[in-house]
């Protein structure tokens, strides 16, 4: 009886919310702004010469071609010269790129720190004929612009710079200081960019309102039920970690094969840590981040669903470990990415070692995933060791911050066909470099990213659509001048 009732209160509530219309939740309040007229050739122009500097970055520091880097840096100085003399530029360990934009007019507000990188990933030589334009070129093909680094991260870049020059033809000097970091190795850790700006930042006792880095993209089709595209706002990333698991076993001639050896023993770790996934929940902010879809244009069901988790939390959980990426919502990820053992197809094998990628949900610390792996294992002739740079979760930025409602302002300002959500970015970003000096780091890029352009990020046919390159823009131009003025955006939005 009493779910018979339960239904039927799920059921009329549903309805009820299905009755209010699109948009009741986070789009009332904004008004649409008007579109900027941009020098749209200029923007395409300009966006494919920076595409045509191949700035490479590699582990392997001596195949860098520093050439490229001093070039892209003299391409800024040549083409957006008004930047160059109205902003303060510091190259900082040679090649990060550090723009202040003072104001001269300021409050008594902290500045912003908004970051990029301007290196790129190699392209693969194996694939390189398979680009329908080469990576290197720049291509304009009247609706996209192609090249390795569109996306990642040239597009970011350099709309901000387009926004800066914007800006400054238009007269405008911001209420506060604005800095721009533009990073040259974040794509191999950001220890030579990124983490020398920070430190230069921090020496000058320079603290900042909040950092917005690349990070997530405007989702076209989150899902084939959710028409709506999702603007996600990464408001905190994974951590990371390279597990190298190892087995020393006597070994021998296999003809007097025991029942174990050195590869049997590991492979049932192995099997062991895949039967037993680190558990994951849906809870904190991945609740936070399913409800945000859960408004106006989320089919019925879903609404009910994600509403009332008391009752469906089991389903949802389950649908959600089957979506590629929203399992990464519940809980820390695994994947085994290599596997080695045995000199000779006679020989028992006297060592075997794997390598286990966690990728670390906040919620848990690497501390955390050893101890869990340790357990689940339970077997002590197994060694752990983790491969140097590991790290860990970024820590939660507020939702509720008027950094984090300004982002959230201008994207419904300028995208007013996206819905917002918070969420855990899934890769890593040079953010991490500037935590000492920053309490609020984002992570937002307003490319609109369609189900194909996630192969193309450090894959092939990188590239970026005309229009969005110029909407990019005037997000950019718009966050400037609200970040500038002294609205309080947490007010604005409810
Ligand atoms: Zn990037």
């Amino acid at each position: 009886m009493i779910y018979r009732k339960l239904t039927f209160i799920v059921v009329l509530w549903a309805f009820l919310i299905s009755c209010s219309g699109p948009g009741h939740i986070a789009k009332h309040d904004v008004e649409q702004i008007e579109q900027v007229s941009l020098d749209d050739s200029l923007v395409f122009e300009r966006f494919s010469k920076a595409l045509q500097i191949p700035t490479i970055s590699y582990s392997n520091t001596a195949r860098i071609d520093s050439t490229q880097f001093h070039s892209f840096i003299a391409f800024t100085k040549e083409y957006f010269p008004e930047v160059h003399d109205a902003l303060d530029f510091t190259l900082v360990n040679d090649f990060g790129m550090l723009f202040r934009w003072k104001s001269n007019q300021a409050d008594e507000r902290k500045p912003v720190l908004f970051i990029g990188h301007y290196d790129v990933v190699p392209v693969d030589s194996s694939n390189i004929g398979m680009w329908t334009h080469p990576p290197f070129s720049g291509h304009d093909d009247g609706e996209f612009i192609w090249g390795r680094g569109a996306m990642d991260d040239k597009g970011g870049l350099m709309s901000m710079l387009e926004g800066i020059d914007y800006l400054l033809k238009n007269n405008f000097n911001p209420q506060r200081d604005l800095w721009f970091a533009f990073g040259q190795d974040e794509e191999v850790g950001g220890i030579n960019g990124a983490a020398k700006m920070g430190e230069y930042l921090k020496e000058q006792g320079i603290e900042f309102e909040f950092v917005l880095d690349e990070g997530m993209p405007i989702v076209m089709e989150l899902h084939e039920e959710l028409p709506t595209p999702v603007a996600f706002i990464g408001v905190t990333e994974r951590g990371n970690m390279y597990l190298e698991l190892s087995v020393d076993f006597e070994g021998g001639h296999s003809s007097l094969a025991a029942n174990e050896t050195a590869i049997s023993i590991l492979a049932n770790a192995i099997t062991k840590l895949s039967e037993n996934p680190v558990p994951g929940r849906l809870e904190g902010l991945s609740l936070v981040t399913l409800e945000a879809l859960a408004v106006d244009s989320a089919p019925l069901i879903q609404r009910v669903a994600l509403s009332n988790l008391w009752l469906f939390r089991g389903m949802v959980e389950r649908r959600m470990r089957d979506m590629p990426g929203a399992d990464a919502l519940l809980g820390t990820t695994a994947a085994p990415t290599m596997f080695f053992g045995g000199v000779n197809p006679n020989v028992l094998p006297s060592r075997a070692t794997a390598v286990i990628n966690y990728r670390i949900h906040p919620r848990e610390n690497i501390d955390d995933i050893l101890e869990y792996v340790r357990k689940t294992i339970d077997d002590p002739r197994i060694e752990m060791d983790l491969y140097p740079g590991a790290r860990n979760p970024a820590p939660i930025s507020s939702t509720e911050s008027n950094a984090y409602r300004t982002i959230e302002h201008t994207i419904l300002e300028v995208f007013p066909d996206v819905l917002t959500a918070p969420s855990i970015f899934l890769a890593g970003t040079d953010s991490r470099h500037y935590r000492d000096i920053s309490d609020n780091i984002y992570r937002f890029r307003p490319i609109r990213a369609y189900a194909d352009d996630a192969s193309r990020v450090h894959g092939v046919d990188e590239r970026i659509n005309k229009n969005n390159l110029l909407e990019m823009v005037r997000f950019q131009i718009q966050l400037i001048q609200n970040v500038s003025s002294t609205t309080d955006f947490s007010e604005v939005l409810n």
